[in-house]
């Protein structure tokens, strides 16, 4: 029922900020500007395996399992059946699983094998808890799931832009919009960067 947590190395939020940052000016600059949201769909389609090797594809995954992320294989699957569903809390849903991943993808994997550990990060319902689940065993800073989850975060909502505008004077609604994502991934990027959100 419980799924443990593996530590991986001490990563703090504003250092997983900054990796989000350059591949953001890298990839997609405009997006720095705030013109438009990060299109993680290309991303991880034409840039994701060129970065660390890892295959990445969208398939048929059993029900409720919206992504796999798996050392042994070097693969990252992303659930078809989420990416065909039409509604936009959905969509916004598999941006962000995507951006989750893609942090397992590029960071973890590559961690995990040189210490001949396994990473099998499946993420489904249960997969939000995982962040904060056993706490007391690994600190949050060693979670891989905070990691991933922070690096969702900064890749689709990165600071400059986001504090932009907020500045400008946008609310929750305005900013799922422009960043599209869902009002919970605003609120928790709210948090990470300590700025309050109308
Ligand atoms: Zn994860």
């Amino acid at each position: 029922m419980s799924r443990r947590v593996l530590a991986a190395i001490p990563r703090k939020g504003t250092d997983i900020d900054h990796l989000a940052q350059k591949l953001v000016k890298h990839y997609q600059p405009e997006v720095l500007r705030g013109d438009k949201a990060f299109d993680i769909e290309e991303f991880f389609e034409f840039d994701l395996e060129n970065i660390c090797g890892v295959k990445t594809d969208y398939r048929e995954l059993p029900p409720g399992i919206y992504g796999v992320t798996d050392s042994e294989r070097k693969e990252c699957i992303i659930s078809a059946e989420l990416m065909a569903r039409p509604r936009e809390s959905d969509k916004y849903f598999a941006r962000s699983t995507i951006a989750h991943e893609a942090y397992h993808a590029m960071v973890h994997i590559a961690e995990f094998r040189k210490k001949r550990a396994v990473l099998k990060s499946i993420n489904d319902n249960k997969h939000p808890a995982l962040c904060l689940y056993r706490q007391e065993d690994v600190p949050v800073y060693m979670n891989p799931e905070w990691q991933a989850f922070r690096f969702g975060g900064a890749l689709l909502m990165p600071e400059v832009p986001f504090k932009n505008a907020i500045r400008s004077g946008a609310g929750i609604r305005e900013l799922v919009d422009l960043f599209q994502v869902n009002p919970a991934n605003v609120r928790s990027r709210a948090k990470a960067l300590k700025v309050y959100v109308k």
